[in-house]
């Protein structure tokens, strides 16, 4: 392999090129023959007509490439001109593709260079040059080299269609491309078979005994803090669009750090301080090419979702040091042809140093392109992309035998030594020390967050254990105690142990996010399910507070997509919470809406967020908020929101419980997913708290309308048909307040609800107990609904083997039912759970002969006792209605009952004094009262057994009042403690 250059000043040097072009080409036997030319201030017609000379030249197998707009930095400062590289291969195989191609199509371009790259069996190199920056030149690079990321692409582009604005410094220089009018940008264009103004030319290189080596170097390195962009979509021109850092304008960023303003020195300015984005183990630097009246800052590369920005910098000796390692590589590798890419950024950086950039590289390939256009484009390895203030170096090589000469070559260490070193240098040298200084102190400081961080969450997680202990033998208690103080006892415990769990697990959350140790799991999930879930768990806190509670869901949302859900579900629920803790009065609105936009940039945010880099193609941006009637907060108060453990108004909201964590985890998981919270307030009026997601769809279909189904579905008011106290059922569901509502829901019919929280312990559930239905959630994480129950089926030891199964589901889409018949549900339950549909269903499902219907005067009964308290309607041993009845009105009973109590331990103590003397005349006169007094508050056994004990005592039947009284007096006393109650609500 050979390589010739010719650097011709004007047009006529490069027509003077071609004859020697011919006689090198009948000297050198070759396999292939190429040209490539960078041209810059040619018109299109002049560089057709040297084209056309190159092609008659007699040489049918020579292939032409070119790009024009690449300044040339050996013909400086003449700054027009053309370098005209021959190269012929021994054996290799060149191939020039042309690939005209406008915005929106690069996935076409990239197909059929991929087709042609995928002809050859040794892809070694592909150079690539770009005309339009307004293509998607990284897709265009990504996926056309889908297969053969181990040859390194390089290249550059043209700086058509770039704003005009901006000014390249070239050495002391400075050429304003604004000034050389629009012809300049209309030259442009990239040379394959033909010219393009709009497009990709490729020169493949191939060939079995074809090495290269590929150098990409920089110098500049990170400083400071990370800067979270954010994006607006993807621009017409350039790649990138930076709108803000932190709620303010992009641009501000060089005001605040470098004193520097949004003026047309802006570029010249802040070249020296590029950003650095680190993506897959490389650094790029950004340098914007516009800046936007509203401050927003273009860029050429790329930025992707998620991704953070650091200021860069670097020294003359770092990026010339940089620049002569690769030298060196390069030197071992001996290339035949060398080509050279390097940003205007490091001339314009090392001033009269910037020689030592190339000349080093001509001792080893005299003959090498070099050039230097709108960026560097490089791809290898699945990594690279749109670079700036980059020096790229390739090296081909065909002949397998090195000899490594010596060469020499300039050290790095030279130029430190006997002369004034420039100011610029020692203040760099000094900002390096310092910073380096400053993040030992840092990372000090995070370490003793970190242990901080730790310690936490080890806490909260070992805090977790007791409180699940505790809350589980509440649990026990609740089911099994029949005694109302205990009861009520038990229900406080579980609401303060709830809460309190719900504290330690923001705080294991938080400590979890500080860690960096939260990711995001997306998963397929249903829209209807999650907001069937969210209303649960707010609308008995809003109810109890009288507020409430609007869905605004829009009706066209996809049915099925594709997120976190869960992270999604904590994210509102907060808000949801907040909304009713810091709501009086009014109501709680939640809205959500599709914003018009699909797909396109959008999918790269979720793509981001997604672990494992697979997500559906078609995605959907939603805007999620939470409005409320509520106290509102402050202008001034704003800012506080986004600092850790800031409640704001401390003194006016300190009797609302709270940590002053749940902004912040909601501020993080939105980060997370690639989104941002926003907060709109008014004091006194509300407050609204949202945010924009992007969410894959996987089923178009829309969720329809969801708002009227939870107002039908209320689950205050209903009536009991039936109890079943030997019914035991099975309720699985991965939401707890789902479980809760199922079980208070079916709270009056007795039955016995047992709970799992998922697929895994729904199976050890049916190995332990025989139930009589057992219902599924259909989209439960690990194993779904379908799943759990083939696994059930398979069990050899499955005591609930004849269970009839129901699927629950949040899905009511039409034909669903089909869908669950097949996989051999016996029928489905749609959330949310309506209590009369459930009871229906258990009442057809539950063996007959464990259901006792409630005639239509228990049912009365039901209705009739429903003013009295709960405690007394569900006292054991007393008959409520019966009560109410015998008194007539609720008053009435009360008073009654009141009296009945108030004499209990006097009137015990008498008829057991009788009873010890054997006075039965008196002791009978006693029970007798009983009797009646008994019945007439409704405490029918009680009753039954003082009337059998009036009977024995009229009879002088000993035996019988010697058996019996000392469970009439256990069970009268023990009314003292059952209606004890009473005495709460007369004092
Ligand atoms: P907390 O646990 O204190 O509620 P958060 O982080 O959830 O903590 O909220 C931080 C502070 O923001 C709250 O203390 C409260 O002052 C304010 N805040 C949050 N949501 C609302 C709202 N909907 N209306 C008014 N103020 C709110």
């Amino acid at each position: 392999m050979i390589q010739k250059k010719f650097l011709c000043k004007d047009l006529k040097a490069a027509e003077d090129a071609i004859p020697q072009i011919k006689s090198i080409l009948s000297e050198k036997e070759h396999k292939s023959a190429l040209i490539t030319f960078y041209e810059v201030g040619f018109s299109f017609e002049e560089v057709e007509g040297i084209v056309k000379q190159m092609r008659d030249c007699g040489f049918p197998e020579l292939l032409i490439a070119g790009i024009s707009l690449t300044v040339i930095a050996e013909l400086m400062p003449e700054g027009t001109g053309m370098l005209i590289n021959l190269i012929l291969t021994d054996e290799a195989d060149i191939e020039v593709v042309t690939l005209p191609c406008i915005p929106g199509e690069e996935d076409k371009a990239a197909a059929r260079l991929k087709e042609r790259l995928d002809a050859h069996s040794h892809v070694r190199a592909v150079e690539l040059f770009g005309s339009n920056m307004s293509l998607n030149t990284t897709r265009f690079m990504e996926r056309a080299m889908e297969g053969h990321e181990d040859a390194p692409l390089f290249g550059t582009s043209t700086i058509r269609n770039l704003p005009t604005k901006l000014s390249v410094e070239e050495g002391e220089q400075v050429v304003e491309l604004e000034q050389m009018g629009q012809d300049f940008e209309d030259n442009q264009l990239a040379y394959g078979d033909r010219l393009l103004r709009d497009g990709f030319v490729a020169v493949i290189f191939a060939g079995k005994k074809l090495k290269v080596l590929a150098n990409y170097a920089l110098g500049w390195s990170p400083i400071g803090r990370r800067f979270t962009p954010e994006l607006g979509a993807h621009p017409a021109r350039g790649e990138t669009v930076v709108k803000g850092f932190n709620g303010r304008p992009a641009v501000d960023v060089y005001k605040d750090y470098l004193g520097v303003y949004p003026d047309s020195y802006l570029i010249s300015n802040i070249c020296e301080f590029p950003f650095i984005v680190d993506r897959a183990g490389i650094s790029i630097c950004l340098i914007p090419i516009d800046c936007t009246p509203d401050g927003s800052l273009y860029f050429m590369m790329t930025v992707r979702p998620g991704e953070k920005l650091r200021f860069s910098f670097a020294s003359h000796d770092e990026v010339l040091d940089a620049s002569l390692r690769s030298l060196h590589s390069m030197e071992r590798f001996q290339p035949e042809a060398l080509f050279l890419t390097l940003c205007g950024n490091r001339i314009n950086f090392l001033k009269e140093d910037a020689h030592m950039e190339w000349d080093g590289f001509r001792t080893i390939g005299p003959d090498h392109a070099l050039m230097h256009g709108a960026c560097e484009l490089f791809y290898h390895k699945g990594r690279g992309g749109i670079l700036n203030s980059a020096h790229l170096a390739i090296g081909l090589r065909e002949k397998d035998d090195v000899n490594m000469a010596e060469y020499n070559h300039p050290d790095i260490e030279d130029l430190r030594h006997g002369r004034t070193m420039p100011l610029s240098d020692r203040m760099s040298a000094f900002l390096r020390k310092i910073t380096s200084e400053l993040q030992d102190m840092a990372a000090e400081a995070r370490d003793a967050n970190n242990a901080k961080s730790a310690f936490l969450s080890h806490m909260s997680h070992e805090i977790r254990t007791p409180i699940n202990a505790i809350l589980g033998m509440d649990e026990m208690i609740l089911r099994e105690s029949s005694e109302t103080d205990i009861l009520d006892y038990a229900e406080d415990i579980r609401s303060a142990g709830n809460n309190l769990l719900g504290i330690v697990n923001d705080v294991l959350d938080f400590s979890k996010i500080e860690a960096g140790k939260m990711s995001i799991i997306p998963v397929e999930y249903e829209l209807s399910s999650v907001i069937n879930d969210l209303y649960n768990v707010v609308w008995l806190r809003a109810r109890n507070k009288g507020l409430a509670v609007n869905l605004d869901i829009d009706p066209s949302i996809p049915s099925v997509l594709f997120g976190d859900e869960t992270r999604l579900k904590q994210v509102i629920t907060n808000l949801l919470t907040n909304a009713v803790k810091y709501t009086e009065k009014g109501k709680v609105t939640l809205c959500i809406k599709p914003l018009a936009k699909r797909g396109g940039a959008d999918r790269d945010i979720l793509l981001n967020t997604c672990q494992d880099g697979q997500c559906p193609e078609d995605t959907i941006r939603l805007k999620v908020s939470v409005k409320d009637t509520g106290i509102g907060i402050r202008p001034e108060d704003m800012e506080k929101l986004s600092e850790e453990y800031q409640r704001v108004e401390e003194k006016r909201n300190r009797t609302i419980e709270g940590t002053g964590l749940g902004l912040n985890i909601t501020r993080e998981l939105l980060e997370l997913m690639g989104s941002r919270l926003f907060v709109e307030s008014v004091y006194g009026e509300g407050s609204e708290f949202g945010f924009e997601i992007v969410q894959g769809v996987l089923r178009d279909e829309p969720v329809g309308e969801l708002n009227g189904r939870f107002r039908k579905a209320d689950h205050g008011k209903y009536r009991v048909r039936f109890t079943a106290e030997d019914a035991r059922i099975l309720v699985v569901d991965d939401t707890s307040v789902n479980l809760d509502v199922i079980r208070n829901l079916l709270k009056k019919t007795r039955i016995n609800v047992d709970t799992a929280a998922s697929g895994e312990e729904a199976l050890g559930l049916v190995r332990a107990n025989s139930y009589d239905v057992i219902f599924l959630d259909h989209l439960m994480p690990h194993m779904d609904g379908p799943e759990t129950l083939r696994r059930m089926k398979e069990l050899k030891d499955n005591l609930s083997a004849g269970a009839p199964v129901i699927s629950l589901t949040a899905n009511a889409v039409s034909g669903a039912r089909d869908e669950y018949m097949k996989a051999g549900f016996v029928d489905y339950l749609t959330k949310p759970v309506n209590s009369k549909k459930l009871e229906d269903m258990l009442f057809n499902y539950i063996p007959p002969e464990k259901i006792r219907t409630l005639s239509d005067n228990d049912d009365k009964n039901l209705e009739e006792t429903a003013m009295l308290p709960a405690w007394l309607r569900e006292c054991e041993g007393i008959d409520a209605a019966e009560g109410l009845r015998n008194c007539s009105t609720e008053e009435a009973y009360q008073i009654v009952l009141e009296s009945f109590y108030e004499v209990i331990g006097e009137n015990a103590e008498e008829i057991e004094n009788y009873y010890e003397r054997g006075d039965w005349e008196n002791y009978t006169i006693k029970v007798h009262g009983l009797k009646s007094s008994a019945k007439t508050i409704g405490a029918l056994d009680l009753s039954e057994q003082a009337a059998a004990l009036e009977k024995a005592g009229l009879e002088a039947d000993e035996e019988v009042i010697r058996s019996n009284t000392e469970k009439l007096l256990a069970d009268y006393r023990a009314l003292l403690e059952k209606l004890s109650p009473i005495t709460r609500i007369s004092g």
